[in-house]
């Protein structure tokens, strides 16, 4: 279907507003203004024979930021791209980089330039890959080096690779430690393209930021120093995070010359449903539910559409519930509509991917986790249920939607948390400037301590080499050094133990091994758990629920790491109650807001789960508590809270009896909101208040990393604290519920079962601190 006046965004939602009460559902709508694009010639140092092939592939003229960013690296600046989907930010680093692998090829007995390309997934590096090729220059030795590569692959990389493009994971397991092998590759390097480096963030992206400093060294070793090319979406201060993430100084280009179409950005909130979910809190409908209605809705009117969803589970629901619904318009119609999720072999997907751009499909639900490697271009609208975690990946999401420069559709619908209810309330928060930047701590010493290792091991480490991995390098190497990790030799530091180095860094924060649930008599696995979540779910007399069978727990083995399970059909199910202490362990920085106190610094986090309640299923009414003896888990971290003395409190009127459930309420909300200004989920932070902590002698409430060492999240909560807690206190106070519900202050993660909550004095005490921050 050509674009037409069917597909304009306003058109688009008069085909939602189908249903009586839309009006109260749709929040709000922003319409940007299509937008015409800005070209410049292309730079006369770039080879010829690239401008032809570019040229062949529709491309004229390049657009100005491209030409900003390819200039910049060509002078050998480091820079990163920060602008929309489909901006074509490729050809921002291809420029360079391919001239410089075709002007540069090799002579007798030298090696050409080689460039290094880097995705935070396999997918997207093979996409990349095709599209290198697709581009026909002759004689390009452009191979991908993962963990599918051959034996030969790899062997072809390592000695004709002129473009190779590889993860942080490869190059932190197997180009890195084989740098011997590497050398002539790793000593021609004249380019590293980071590529979706906003993906680079929380302790994954410290591990990152490690990883990117071994391989600057062990390029210096071989006299090469590499131009860094990075790649993000709109991020705020991507020049910051890029350099953090390099350790190098790194210039920005934002200014995105590229042609859009108009964009329209629904704000979506389903309705609260007649059921009450916990201590009778009112429940919305869900955004899946939701979501499969607006897909049915615009398949109906033949608009292509793509939902995001979060889980596999959930994208398979939608898309199933979407057939079902348009059977029932017109028996057939069901068959337009496909899921599309991670498991799916690649050409499974290709044939989903070619079936949606030429309308054989014209509605599919996606999960997230695929965000990047879709290869779909031709959609005129985009559906999320659920915000998607950060401002970038919503734009990228959104940026899928627009046909041929076309008019593009974008609805969030809301989940029943916290931040989304806060979203589509205050579509301020997403539109206008970034307001989060790419959080992680190189410096985290968790983080740390293993990538010394591993370059020691690479190459013994010096003096000189320390001041590249931060200020805690010295004490970092002094601490493996002592600990007979590390051994100190005139000429520097030594790995000697017997294990790879590289083994020692988990960069994907598995978290050690999983706890198996086996089942009794039969000796079948059922399924894993993880380890920080085992006390909780997977402890005796817990009822487990396993893709919707029900396991009774008999036993918890915490050494072997097992779970003995047994099918059954209890009438009830189990809660976990756990006890969470915290301590200070350092201050390192402190705001005064009049009489109260923002602080961050070092806490040690206790959790001990100590029993768990039987619950009758529907009415969710207590029938007994159980004890339960599990060890205690510590953890040393980083972590922002806040604190305002007893006299104040009571000054304002604020009832004694009422401070716990007020603090508690705030705590969870400040969780909820914090992802929207740290790039965090909810589930990486946790929180503890109480209306007097022995360490401050005052009502105190904490929000943590919840990695060993910290994250940057806390830290980045109390730089951002003032707009962050505004935001805790908006969201709480606009919730339309009674007293609290999942949209406000309660929290699925709670320990204490959500009591005691108290959504009103929680605003008061939010009032009193922020006025304070005045005074
Ligand atoms: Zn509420
Ligand atoms: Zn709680």
């Amino acid at each position: 279907m050509p674009p037409s006046a069917a597909t304009a965004p306003r058109d688009l939602l008069r085909s939602l507003g189908t249903r009586p009460d839309d009006d109260e559902r749709l929040t709000h709508l922003e319409v940007l203004p299509a937008r015409p694009g800005r070209r410049e010639p292309w730079p006369d140092w770039v080879s010829p024979a690239l401008v032809d092939a570019w040229r062949g592939r529709g491309i004229e003229l390049p657009w100005c930021h491209q030409v900003e960013a390819a200039e910049a690296a060509w002078s050998g600046q480091h820079v990163v791209l920060s602008t929309g989907t489909a901006s074509g930010k490729s050809l921002g680093y291809l420029m360079p980089a391919l001239t410089e692998v075709v002007q540069s090829r090799p002579t007798a007995g030298r090696r050409g330039a080689t460039v290094l390309y880097l995705s935070p997934t396999k997918a997207l590096a093979q996409d990349q890959l095709n599209a290198v090729h697709a581009l026909g220059v002759p004689g390009l030795a452009a191979t991908t080096h993962d963990g599918d590569s051959t034996r030969e692959q790899r062997d072809f990389a390592r000695d004709h690779g002129e473009y190779v493009l590889t993860n942080p994971d490869m190059l932190h397991r197997s180009l890195l430690p084989g740098h011997a092998r590497w050398s002539r590759f790793l000593g021609s390097l004249s380019y590293v393209v980071v590529d979706e480096c906003h993906h680079y963030r929380g302790v994954f992206g410290a591990h990152v930021a490690q990883i990117l400093r071994r391989l600057r060294r062990v390029c210096a070793a071989y006299g090469a120093s590499p131009t860094f090319v990075l790649a993000s979406a709109t991020v705020a201060e991507p020049e910051v995070s890029a350099s953090r993430l390099t350790g190098l100084p790194v210039r920005a280009v934002t200014d995105d010359g590229s042609a859009r179409g108009r964009v329209s950005l629904a704000l979506w909130e389903p309705p609260f449903t007649a059921y009450a979910g916990e201590h009778g809190a009112p429940v919305r409908r869900s955004a899946t539910a939701e979501v499969a209605d607006l897909l049915t809705d615009l398949v109906v009117d033949r608009v292509r559409t793509l939902a995001f969803v979060r889980s596999r589970q959930g994208a398979e629901s939608v898309a199933m519930n979407a057939r079902r619904l348009l059977d029932e318009v017109q028996p057939g119609l069901g068959s337009r509509v496909a899921a599309y999720r991670g498991g799916y072999l690649p050409e499974d997907r290709r044939a989903l991917e070619q079936d949606l751009r030429d309308g054989r499909l014209l509605g599919m639900a996606a999960t997230n986790a695929l965000e990047l490697g879709i290869d779909i271009a031709g959609l005129d609208a985009v559906l999320m249920a659920g915000f998607p975690g950060t401002r970038a990946a919503l734009w990228q999401q959104v940026g899928r939607a627009g046909r041929g420069g076309g008019d593009a559709l974008g609805v969030l619908v809301a989940r029943d948390d916290p931040l989304d209810t806060y979203l589509v309330t205050h579509p301020e928060a997403l539109l206008g400037r970034p307001v989060e930047a790419n959080v992680f701590d190189p410096d985290n010493p968790y983080v740390l301590g293993p990538h010394l290792c591993a370059a020691a091991e690479e190459i013994p480490l010096t003096e000189d080499d320390l001041p590249m991995f931060g200020t805690g390098a010295r004490a970092g190497v002094d601490a493996l050094t002592a600990a007979g990790l590390l051994r100190r030799r005139p000429r520097g530091w030594y790995w000697t133990d017997r294990r790879r180095a590289s083994d020692l860094a988990d960069i994907r924060s598995t978290g050690g091994p999983p706890v198996r649930l086996v089942e009794t008599g039969t000796g079948r696995l059922v399924g894993t758990v993880d380890q920080g979540s085992a006390h909780g779910t997977a402890h005796a007399g817990a009822v487990y629920l396993h893709q919707g069978e029900t396991y009774l727990v008999s036993a918890l083995d915490l050494d072997d790491n097992v779970a003995v399970v047994e099918r059954a059909d209890p009438d009830y199910s189990t809660s976990a109650r756990e006890v969470t202490d915290i301590e200070i362990t350092g201050e390192s920085e402190r705001m005064e807001w009049g009489p109260a106190t923002v602080c961050l610094g070092g806490v040690r986090v206790t959790h001990q789960v100590v029993s768990f309640q039987r619950l009758r299923l529907r009415s969710g009414e207590v029938l007994d508590e159980e004890p339960l003896d599990l060890p205690e888990r510590v953890l040393d971290t980083r972590a922002v809270w806040w604190t305002i003395p007893s006299a104040v409190l009571a000054a304002a009127g604020l009832a004694t009896r009422d401070l716990p459930g007020a603090a508690h309420a705030a705590e969870h909300a400040a969780i909820g909101l914090l992802p929207l200004f740290a790039t965090c989920d909810r589930w990486d932070i946790g929180g503890v208040s109480t209306a007097l902590h022995p360490d401050t002698g005052e009502l105190t409430v904490f929000v943590y990393d919840g990695h060993p060492g910290g994250a940057g999240f806390a830290e980045r909560g109390f730089r951002a604290a003032q707009a962050w807690l505004r935001a805790t206190r908006e969201a709480i106070d606009g919730c339309r519920c009674a007293e609290g519900c999942p949209s406000c202050v309660q929290s699925p993660k709670c320990g204490n079962n959500n009591a005691p909550l108290d959504k009103a004095v929680a605003v008061d005490l939010l009032d009193l601190l922020l006025t304070s921050s005045h005074a």
